[in-house]
């Protein structure tokens, strides 16, 4: 927090996470690069959550090479990601990020805190790099003009060597003498690319930030995790219906799902369906009866 207040500069290292989801969508080089860009911006967004019930959703859907992607988020940074096309420039020199997002589409934010609506905007994506789209979407959907800088580094086998960002919101109430100061704080950063691999992110804030003002707030721990689960699957059968469910059983054997955010299946046989749906019934007789 700096100035009592009136800004909020963020550090994230989020390499171990965007690392697990290049490995478990086996990622190409240019893929991950895009990918693990809008990942951050996810534990970004949903590090204040603080209930359990809190659900973030990015959708960014630019036309580029590598599809749509979405990021979901629960309280405390623990985040997921599917991409349409993770391998896409598979084997080639790694390309700009916004080839594989693309520029010609929106990014939409949903926020759910278990309330009647979900919060939902929706902007033009600036330029498919990430980092414009994020700042343009604070300024014009949030009211909060941001600088944002993702980097992100891939060793000589592929991996993830870091992976991180910077993101500065002077609040409403933040004089234009200090948002000043906090632009050309921003602008002498540099390549965030290498900051990211050099920098721990205590680091980043006392080597940029560190001579304004500040203290520090309770840092969030994040991680690649999907809630994805046998009885969410179970969910999903019982709103198929028994109709829908059974044909596929007719034509297949079995009943299977696949969880694009972290590939796991699960399989269910004509047994588990049948007794499935069995207590679903008996489930719906016991409401009836109340
Ligand atoms: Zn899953």
């Amino acid at each position: 927090m700096l100035f009592g207040g009136k800004a909020i500069v963020t550090a994230i290292n989020s390499t171990e996470t965007v690392e697990k989801a290049r490995q478990l969508h086996g990622a190409s080089a240019s893929a991950i690069n895009a990918l693990g860009r809008v990942l951050t911006m996810g534990v970004f967004m949903s590090a204040g959550f603080k209930g359990l019930r809190h659900k973030l959703t990015l959708i960014v859907n630019g036309g580029g090479a590598g599809g749509n992607i979405i990021v979901c988020g629960d309280c405390g940074s623990k985040v997921r990601c599917r991409m349409d096309d993770p391998r896409c420039f598979e084997g080639e020199e790694i390309r700009p990020v916004n080839e594989v997002i693309g520029s010609d589409g929106r990014l939409t934010v949903i926020k759910d805190f278990g309330l009647k609506e979900p919060y939902n905007g929706t902007v033009k994506l600036v330029n498919g790099t990430v980092d414009s789209d994020f700042a343009y979407y604070f300024t014009v959907s949030e009211q909060l003009p941001s600088a944002i800088a993702t980097g992100l580094k891939l060793a000589d086998d592929g991996s993830v060597e870091a992976a991180g960002a910077v993101i500065v919101q002077p609040m409403p109430n933040c004089p234009p003498d200090i948002v000043e100061t906090l632009v050309e704080a921003v602008g002498n950063i540099g390549d965030m690319d290498e900051i990211v691999a050099t920098h721990t992110p205590t680091q980043m804030i006392e080597e940029f930030f560190g001579s304004f003002e500040n203290k520090p707030l309770q840092p969030t721990y994040p991680a690649y995790v999907c809630s994805c689960s046998r009885e969410a699957m179970e969910r999903i059968l019982i709103s198929m219906g028994r109709k829908d469910a059974e044909e596929i059983l007719a034509e297949n054997g079995e009943i299977e799902f696949h969880c694009d955010f972290c590939h796991r299946t699960q399989k269910f046989t004509k047994e588990d369906v049948e007794k499935i749906f069995e207590e679903a019934d008996d489930k719906n007789n016991d409401c009836d009866r109340k």
